[in-house]
């Protein structure tokens, strides 16, 4: 356990044992350009700052909102219209359902929302503001003085030329649009540069406060030695050859002289069914979604894996409960399995009480005796069953009179051993011997138990098939039990 209570995993105490004495500035940084989907990321840093806590390390644990980069494209969902803001930047641009006070903000504040529910030390920094407080500005300098470097490094890791008259920085012109100009003069006592804009008229911009910012490779190498960066995760799109962490690392020894930070490479995420989540694509699993069904710690375990160095495929569907089963076991957590519970939350709808006492009679007496928590686990399943159960886990007790009309379609067989479960059957039985009975009746009758147990779901759910018959029953009234038995 770290000092939050939060338990840190092996390979994130390997990481930190890596990255030597503090202090220590734990780094995320995420683009709010559609819905901000990489929970794992998040996950990765946080287990590394937490083991770097553990260990008495003073640790700043920062995600770095990138909310001064322009709009590029438009997310899924939003007006094609919002073409007119390319180039400016996130901060700038209207939100698009008009909910919150800009595009960034829109996209940023559910997802520090969802880590605030999960209760993760985290300072959320948003980059217009630290452009505009002054946090880039000596980078910014440095970078424009080395402009020669950076672009020597660009242009041996892209192996293209870059443009003649490339810079570092992109100045915002008049209008609101960041881009890449023609700096004329660069005025260190002034924090300003000259630049020529698209239409060739000239125009200054100060960095001090954000008139501009750096392009987004030269930013990353620029960003670690702004803030201090001692350590930061990356996924393996930007760690390939010639990616932006080859070009930073380098730009980071050579021109900024500052060291490079400790690194974790983190596998993608895909979910069963949809394949790699992709904001683009719109396959997303949104942190705030996944916290309706399961508690902060669950999705913690369940967004990194045992390693996150390994993909991952997300099961939200039949494997859910198994996950949630094991997570509970490990973490001392309900004893009620996860489709138990499912079935529970289902019949009894929002009534605690009565889920109780279908738990006190299933032999999970320490479950019913905790209503709070009885109260939330019903929620995640209820919740669960609702979104993402297949459709073998959906549902409910049949009232009465449907009921009958299911045991019209029984033969005489079923109904005869329905009539026979009816007589056995006691209100001290638990799970097991319920099944045990069910069976055993059936096979005393010469029923084939496929035959038998169609006959029980049929006049209890109507289905053919469902969840473990005997806990089931043994959850339910006995008199609701015999009332659908007796046809
Ligand atoms: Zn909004």
């Amino acid at each position: 356990m770290g000092e939050t209570g939060i338990p840190v995993p092996l390979w994130a105490e390997r990481v930190a044992d890596g990255l030597g004495r503090g202090p220590h500035v734990v780094v995320t940084g995420i683009s709010p350009s559609g819905n901000i989907h990489n929970l794992r990321e998040v996950l990765v840093a946080e287990a590394v700052a937490n083991a770097l806590r553990a260990r008495g390390e003073e640790v700043r644990f920062v995600f770095h909102a990138d909310t001064i980069d322009p709009l590029r494209k438009v997310a899924p969902g939003v007006p094609a219209s919002f073409e007119e803001f390319f180039g400016h930047s996130l901060s700038r641009v209207p939100d698009p359902k008009g909910c919150h006070a800009s595009y960034a903000e829109h996209f940023l504040v559910p997802f520090e929302e969802a880590l605030r529910e999960m209760e993760m030390e985290i300072e959320v920094l948003r980059s217009h503001e630290l452009y505009e407080s002054g946090v880039y500005t000596e980078v910014t300098r440095e970078a424009v003085e080395h402009t020669d470097e950076l672009r020597a490094i660009l242009q041996e890791a892209s192996g293209r030329r870059m443009p003649e008259h490339w810079s570092p920085y992109l100045p915002r012109r008049t209008g609101g649009r960041l881009t890449g100009a023609r700096v004329l003069e660069h005025v260190p006592a002034e924090h300003s540069v000259v630049f020529v804009d698209e239409d060739g008229f000239e125009e200054a911009a100060n960095y001090s406060n954000g008139e501009g910012k750096l392009g987004w490779r030269v930013e990353l190498a620029a960003r670690w030695k702004a803030l201090g960066v001692t350590f930061e995760p990356f996924g393996k799109d930007h760690t390939s050859r010639g990616g932006s962490t080859d070009t930073a690392d380098r730009m980071s020894r050579e021109v900024f002289h500052y060291p490079i930070p400790g690194r974790y490479e983190y596998e993608w995420i895909s979910i069963k069914g949809q394949g790699a989540m992709s904001s683009s694509k719109g396959i997303v699993l949104l942190p705030e979604d996944l916290l309706r069904i399961m508690p902060p710690d669950a999705l913690r375990r369940m967004m990194l894996g045992r390693d996150p160095a390994r993909a991952l495929e997300l099961d939200l569907w039949e494997g859910f409960p198994r996950f949630m089963d094991e997570f509970n076991a490990e973490t001392g957590g309900s004893e009620v399995p996860f489709n138990h519970l499912a079935l529970v939350a289902q019949t009894v709808g929002e009534d605690v009480e009565a889920a109780a006492s279908m738990l006190r009679r299933g032999g999970y007496e320490a479950a019913a005796g905790d209503p709070e928590k009885l109260a939330r686990d019903l929620r995640y399943a209820r919740n669960w069953a609702r979104d993402w159960a297949p459709e073998s886990m959906r549902i409910g007790l049949l009232e009465p009179g449907a009921s009958r009309a299911a045991a019209a379609g029984l033969d005489a067989e079923q109904r005869e051993y329905l009539a026979a479960v009816t007589e056995k059957i006691g209100p001290e039985m638990d799970g097991d011997e319920v099944q045990d009975l069910l069976y055993s009746t059936a096979v005393g009758r010469g029923l084939k138990p496929k035959k038998a147990f169609a006959a029980v779901y049929g006049v209890l759910l109507g289905k053919t098939s469902g969840p473990k018959a005997g806990p089931f029953i043994a959850g339910l009234p006995p008199e609701e039990v015999r009332e659908r038995f007796s046809v």
